[in-house]
């Protein structure tokens, strides 16, 4: 969709603007890209006029509409949400996933159906906490390992990497992913590049619903002191209006004010256009106010021919999502829209350039 430019450009574009989300869509595509925690650094120029770093990130030229028909065939009709086919509530049935899940446990129940019945081969999953503070993001082979996965840190992983580095050497053919909307954006335009790559394997994504997703720097220095980092085995972030962070470790449960995290966020995040992944095949998100229900959101006739068949199994339940939340979500999410256009426009100085969002005339005028 970008093609045609290099990993200096990137650097350029990219890096050097504060916009690099972390999603890992350039490591591994070439040995002068690398990722230490959160933070992407290209050590090395590597003389190529086309990268396809540049090609797949998700902070270069996106087109929207473009994506829209790669995805689904056609352009939006929902300007909120993107495409859909259905939004309801959802929550899994086993009652030990959902005691480790972050929410109603929808997506490691569908992870782990999807393994199990051959849906997919290998799924790269996100691994809250792994032996300190930051995520890891791993290549997870059989149904049973899912549920460590569950839950979630607010820090942004790199599972694009991950993607680019383990399936090349994997046996599968058919791979899933989970990810926040960045990384769902980065795994299409991998997928509609003309370069090959790994996410052309991909055949089913879950995207999660994201609003920020905090720097690990930033997180590191405010908790060090107040809990033992090294220890912290469980983040959650209850439903609106808790407004709180509760970090849980081995010993003791402490709880944050939002509002005192919110100076860590990435930097990225203030331009993001995408809170719902709108071109994953399935999104899942918490519901306003209830702890143990998931929002879901089916967009793909493949998403929905899967849910259909959890459901028959006995994986999932759903639910009617009452007219109030909907209205709510679409809000959310078309807020995030109208703040995203103008922090870009502020950065500008200029509405006819939007940094890295493609949008038609109709588009923009509904965000500006
Ligand atoms: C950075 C971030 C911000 C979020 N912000 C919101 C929000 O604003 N509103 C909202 O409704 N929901 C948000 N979520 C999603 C929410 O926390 C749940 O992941 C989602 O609702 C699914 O719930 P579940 O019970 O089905 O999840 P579970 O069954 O517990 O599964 C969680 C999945 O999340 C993945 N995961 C965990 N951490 C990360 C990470 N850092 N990066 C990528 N994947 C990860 C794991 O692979 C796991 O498969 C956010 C998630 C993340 C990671
Ligand atoms: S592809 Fe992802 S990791 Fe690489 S620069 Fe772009 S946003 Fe950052
Ligand atoms: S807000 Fe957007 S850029 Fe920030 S972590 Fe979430 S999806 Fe990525």
């Amino acid at each position: 969709m970008a093609a045609g430019k290099s990993s200096q450009d990137l650097e350029n574009d990219v890096l050097s603007q504060g916009l690099c989300t972390s999603c890992g869509a350039c490591v591994n595509v070439c040995p002068y890209i690398k990722v230490v925690k959160d933070k992407v650094a290209i050590i090395e120029p590597c003389g190529l006029d086309e990268g396809k770093c540049y090609d797949f990130c998700p902070r270069t030229i996106t087109d929207i509409a473009a994506l829209d028909k790669k995805v689904f065939g056609k352009t939006r009709t929902d300007s909120s949400l993107g495409s859909h086919i259905s939004i309801e509530m959802a929550q899994a049935k086993d009652s030990r996933i959902r005691s480790r899940a972050q929410y109603g446990g929808v997506v490691s129940a569908l992870m782990e159906y999807a393994l199990n019945t051959g849906k997919i081969d290998t799924a790269v999953l996100t691994k809250p906490f792994y032996g300190g503070l930051m995520p890891k993001s791993l290549l997870v082979e059989g149904g049973t390992e899912v549920e460590e996965f569950a839950g979630s840190n607010y820090i942004a992983s790199a599972p694009l990497a991950t993607l680019n580095r383990n399936t090349k050497q994997s046996k599968g053919e058919a791979v899933g992913v989970v990810g926040i909307p960045c990384q769902v954006i980065a795994l299409r335009k991998m997928q509609a590049s003309k370069h090959e790559n790994e996410a052309k394997k991909v055949k089913l994504v879950i995207g999660l619903f994201c609003t920020w997703a905090l720097t690990y720097k930033g997180l590191y220095e405010f908790l060090k002191g107040k809990v033992d980092v090294a220890k912290i085995k469980r983040f959650d972030i209850p439903p609106p209006p808790a407004n709180k962070l509760i970090v849980e470790t081995d010993t003791e449960t402490r709880e944050f004010r939002l509002d005192d995290l919110r100076q860590f966020i990435k930097p990225t995040c203030s331009v993001c256009f995408d809170m719902t992944s709108e071109f994953a095949d399935i999104s899942v998100g918490m519901v306003e106010g209830i702890e143990d229900w998931n929002t879901l959101i089916v967009r793909t006739p493949e998403g929905r021919k899967f849910i259909d068949k959890a459901k028959a199994a006995g994986i999932i339940v759903t639910k009617p999502l009452e007219q109030a939340r909907f209205d709510h979500l679409r809000g959310a999410s078309a807020l995030k829209k109208r703040r995203a256009v103008a922090e870009i426009v502020k950065r500008t100085g200029d509405d006819k350039n939007l940094l890295y969002l493609k949008l038609s005339q109709e588009q923009k005028k509904k965000y500006l």
